[in-house]
């Protein structure tokens, strides 16, 4: 097993992780950035991205994830392909463990980036389909429904943003929201009404996902009249909100009551030394703009740390 030492070791290399790499390298550290995917994040499988700031004519998630892996690249930080398997932290200075199939990487800080991952709604059929009609992910699905009738669940941002994408394909899209308002930003939730492929389902919450080889059908519960009802669709895309990816975090880092990371304004865990940001924060605000703007601060946080030291 090979040891390798660093100033900082960052966790996932999405937005909020290769910004840290940036300016913690910028700032003279030794740095490695761990990632287990292909570098960064949810953004590769967003569709288009309008408001980072700068970016004012038409990008894409995976466009902009590349432009931030060149910039990586060009301060000569390239991310690390591996799988963590255990972290231990250490009281000691320069004593926190992580570790890989072939390397443990021990390091002086920690900046975890590794972000959070689509919320499940449990429901029968649900794992079942995944793959062959559910999908969370209307830019890597969406041109396998052409001309057909999906449905799609949720009523955030994500959902009415992925919904108007998906209506460049479809035919038809039963937009199925558990509520009867939305937490879509207004500019969104107008541009859905106003869309004549949309057909609004409110108050209502799946129950059953059903198909044979492929979906079919959506069993369907009206929370006000509990009528149950039968939907005919060939998919069914779901965005019921994120959920932190903290099955690596150790159980010492304080998390807040969704599980995600709870931080101070330098960005930094309860442990001194171990920071996040991003996604896996406890926070206010998830954009790519956010993030980049938390992996900033973390990494010159970890920089003071290591020279208070
Ligand atoms: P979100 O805002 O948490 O919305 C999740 C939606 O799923 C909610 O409408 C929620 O219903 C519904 N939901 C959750 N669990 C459900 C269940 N079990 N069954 C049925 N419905 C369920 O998540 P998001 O839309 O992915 O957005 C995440 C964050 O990213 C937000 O801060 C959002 O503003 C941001 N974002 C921003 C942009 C942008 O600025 N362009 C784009 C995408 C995302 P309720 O409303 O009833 O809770």
């Amino acid at each position: 097993m090979n040891i390798e030492n660093y100033d900082v070791v960052i966790i996932g290399a999405g937005p909020a992780g290769m910004c840290a790499a940036i300016y913690a390298k910028r700032a003279g550290l030794n740095v490695a950035l761990l990632e287990k995917n292909y570098p960064g994040g949810q953004i590769v499988i967003t569709d288009e991205i309008e408001n980072y700031p700068g970016f004012f004519e038409k990008i894409s998630g995976y466009e902009l994830a590349n432009k931030l892996l060149r910039h990586c690249q060009k301060f000569g930080i390239e991310p690390q392909i591996t799988v963590i398997q255990k972290i231990e932290l250490s009281k000691k200075f320069a004593g926190h463990k992580i570790y890989t199939e072939n390397v443990i990487y021990e390091t002086k800080s920690i900046i975890f980036c590794n972000g959070a991952n689509p919320r499940k709604l449990n429901i029968s059929g649900e794992a079942e389909f995944t793959g062959r009609g559910v999908s969370y992910c209307a830019t890597c699905d969406a041109a396998f429904f052409k001309n057909k009738k999906v449905a799609v669940i949720g009523g955030g941002d994500s959902a009415l943003e992925e919904a108007l994408y998906l209506t460049k394909f479809v035919d038809k899209l039963f937009l199925i929201h558990r509520r009867d308002k939305f937490r879509a930003l207004k500019i969104i939730v107008d541009k859905v009404m106003a869309n004549p492929k949309i057909e609004l389902v409110l108050e209502t919450i799946p129950l059953k996902i059903i198909g044979e080889k492929n979906v079919k059908g959506l069993t369907l519960k009206n929370v006000k009249t509990e009528k149950i009802t039968e939907l005919a669709i060939d998919g069914v895309f779901i965005f019921a909100g994120y959920i932190a990816n903290t099955e690596i975090i150790p159980q010492e880092i304080e998390k807040d009551e969704n599980g995600y990371i709870v931080v101070d304004k330098k960005q930094q865990t309860n442990i001194k030394g171990v920071f996040a940001a991003g996604d896996i924060c406890s926070k206010f605000l998830r954009q790519v703009i956010t993030a980049c703007s938390d992996g900033a601060i973390a990494a010159i946080a970890a920089m003071h740390y290591i020279d208070s030291v």
